[in-house]
């Protein structure tokens, strides 16, 4: 029988399937986006009225009414990252505040909820899988942390103290890009840019171009170095005018806490209002309300975790500084014998340089992407037994370089696809790297018959492009960069899970969710894997040993100062959203000197103000979650050791224990808990020893 179905003659609302990318244009976002906002709404508010606490008179039609939604505003959420105009931005932007509304609508409508709870109750509960279950708490969570459970006046003020933390959190991270931008250096002779690194000098030139002296050059100035990173780091890593590194770094650790851009009367409020929102949700402080979500079951875990990692880098740090000093003593520098703040990075780069003399840039013709892949995807075989390979011209592009890929498993069936979308197109294209999802793996009926939605990913980075008949050469940290992304993606591609709400990376929390990715960093350091890849592009040669040796070397490079570092602010974060109490007898800066008391060598400056600057936990989504990204380190590198405990070398071993890997910590993704995920895979609870020993610390 010849079925007919009759396609919407707008792209964006075919709702199913690969995106017809070579279809879609900006003008079609505001009518689709308007129509199908007002269909789902409609369907929602029906479902309202009429759901009922089973699984499919209410997390199926829920799933459904989210899964259209996402389909379209998936992909233009996806253009914007890849192919802005300003005709797609001002699209998006009308459409944008009607998307969000009816996302907060959808997490907190009253009756879904009751109806989640009701289903918590019901005899159907014991007769979930896991998967189910895990997807049914978190959608009571979730609704929950939105106070969908408040009634009356405690409603009306948790809604207000929403809307107060939003409101001072945009001025917290205003006042930081303000103060930031208000200050620079001007420099006008040579001897004042003494060291600079020519794309320094460049950069210094053009700011000086668009803010006072249209005729500045790189060679002959002026130059206006600023407290944005890119200016700031490389002048204090080269500079050799000590007074001027003193100056920049004293701007830039009081940014935001005088004058108009104050941001320390902020700094209580906010902490204030997110004590009483914890207290009106039932919780002791803030610090719980947010591991509420997260793996790390309490506040005793994180500052367990972070005090082991503290203990073993301490002293590394401390004796990495006495080096420093002494390296600056050996080249007669007079500042060795009163080493300050601003000395460490001039000096850390210079030991750098003498330790590891070679650059970024020297390494990119054992690079080419094709080779890099290639390499990629043999160790996806050789540790996970699946197959990848081109299936260009299967799906829609929205550029031509844009390649697409399927991935096989060991019978040959295809179990999954990606686009990989791989050069930088600055015009267009958001920096940095990422992945995507694009359709999630579930099991869905499809005409009358039950099937089995096979998953498909974004995988995009922002490299350098083929030039002058060169394939794209790949700096080391491309490599890893890339790398990381599919580690990601493997998560997605794998999963086993047949729910779209804890299928892939969904319902994973978040100081999990980078265990595979860098998990897959790690590889790059395999010599298997990464000398079975860097050859020379035009010779063959394979990438000669001293520079392998130095990849090592430079990878731990100063590694006690930089965990140090994260320590410091992942403890403080947690300290001022636990124990602190806003308005008593201490105040942020003795909390801020009470840790930095044993996290730093070097003890903050009185004028230091770093906490008005700290920007991931007030003005974005890491406040008591900073300890995340130590979290989920210890895991990936504890997951590696499971690799190098059965011996690099014994592949019979290794492909054992990738598919191990494959099974849990690919396959399960959050259809169970991290915990049991993790213990699944590695038979034991997570050691910080690996990370420790990656990192090149003596382990007690
Ligand atoms: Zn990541």
């Amino acid at each position: 029988m010849m079925v007919t179905t009759n396609l919407p003659e707008n792209p964006l609302l075919i709702g199913k399937g690969l995106p017809p990318f070579d279809a879609i244009k900006p003008e079609e976002v505001v009518p689709a986006m308007t129509q199908l906002l007002a269909e789902v709404e409609k369907d929602f508010q029906t479902l309202e009225t009429t759901v009922k606490p089973t699984w499919t008179g209410l997390v199926e039609p829920l799933q459904q009414i989210s899964e259209r939604l996402s389909w379209s505003w998936g992909i233009v959420g996806h253009l914007m990252g890849v192919k802005n105009s300003p005709e797609l931005r001002s699209a998006y932007e009308t459409v944008q505040p009607q998307v969000v509304q009816f996302w907060n609508n959808f997490s907190q409508s009253k009756s879904i909820y009751e109806a989640f709870k009701s289903l918590k109750n019901s005899a159907e509960w014991e007769t979930f899988e896991p998967a189910q279950q895990r997807i049914i708490n978190a959608a009571i969570l979730d609704a929950e942390l939105s106070g969908v459970g408040l009634e009356g006046e405690q409603k009306d003020r948790f809604n207000a103290i929403q809307l107060e933390l939003a409101e001072l959190s945009t001025k917290f991270g205003n006042n930081v890009l303000d103060a930031t931008k208000a200050f620079s250096l001007t420099l006008t002779t040579k001897e004042e840019v003494d060291g600079l690194p020519p794309s320094l000098l460049s950069l210094a030139a053009q700011a000086a171009r668009s803010e006072l002296e249209e005729n500045a050059t790189p060679e002959n100035g002026p130059w206006r170095i600023t407290l944005d990173f890119p200016s700031y780091v490389p002048f204090l890593q080269h500079s050799t005018r000590r007074d001027l590194r003193e100056k920049l770094y004293k701007a830039f650790i009081s940014r935001a806490s005088s004058g108009e851009f104050n941001n320390w009367s902020f700094i209580d409020r906010i902490l204030e209002l997110r004590q009483e929102k914890a207290a009106l949700l039932g919780f002791n402080n803030y610090a719980e309300l947010s591991l509420a979500s997260k793996m790390a079951p309490n506040v005793d875990a994180v500052e367990g975790l972070l005090e082991e990692l503290r203990v073993a880098s301490y002293d590394t740090a401390r004796q990495e500084l006495e080096d420093l000093k002494a390296f600056a003593a050996s080249k007669n520098a007079p500042e060795a014998y009163v080493f300050k703040h601003w000395d460490v990075s001039f000096w850390s780069e210079r030991q750098r340089e003498e330790k590891f003399n070679f650059s970024a840039e020297e390494l990119r013709p054992y690079f080419p992407l094709p080779q890099v892949l290639e390499g990629l995807f043999s160790l996806a075989k050789r540790l996970f037994n699946v197959t990848i390979t081109p299936a260009d011209g299967l799906a829609p592009i929205w550029q031509e370089d844009v390649r697409y890929f399927q991935v096989a498993d060991e019978t040959g069936n295809a179990i999954a696809f990606f686009y990989l979308d791989p050069y930088s197109r600055p015009a267009e294209k958001r920096g940095g790297a990422w992945m995507g999802e694009c359709i999630v793996r579930a099991k869905i009926m499809d005409e009358g018959t039950e099937k089995t939605r096979l998953p498909v990913a974004y995988l995009v980075c922002n490299q350098t492009p083929p030039i002058d008949g060169k394939p794209s050469l790949m700096t080391f940290m491309e490599v890893t960069t890339l790398f990381h992304e599919f580690g990601h993606g493997l998560q997605h591609l794998l999963t086993k899970v047949d729910y779209a709400g804890a299928s892939g990376i969904n319902n994973i929390e978040w100081d999990a969710v980078e265990l595979p990715s860098q998990f897959m960093e790690n590889w790059c350091y395999d010599r298997v894997t990464l000398l079975g890849m860097a050859k020379h592009y035009e010779t063959g040669e394979t990438l000669p040993e001293h520079y392998y040796q130095k990849l090592w070397d430079a990878k731990n490079y100063m590694s006690g100062s930089g965990m140090l570092r994260q320590l410091n602010f992942s403890f403080l974060d947690i300290e001022l959203h636990s124990r602190y109490q806003p308005g008593g007898k201490e105040t942020p800066i003795d909390v801020r000197n009470r840790i930095a008391a044993k996290t730093t060598i070097l003890p903050p400056l009185p004028e230091d103000s770093f906490l008005c600057a700290f920007g991931h936990i007030f003005a974005g989504g890491y406040a008591a979650g900073y300890y995340s990204y130590k979290w989920a380190e210890v895991l990936s590198a504890d997951a590696f050791g499971a690799f190098e405990e059965v011996g690099l070398e014994n592949e019979d071993a290794i492909a054992a224990t990738g598919e191990r890997f494959r099974d849990t910590v690919l396959g399960l993704g959050g259809s169970l808990h991290p915990m049991e995920v993790f213990k699944a895979f590695r038979g034991r609870q997570p050691s910080t020893k690996p990370l420790l020993r990656h990192n090149g610390f003596a382990i007690a």
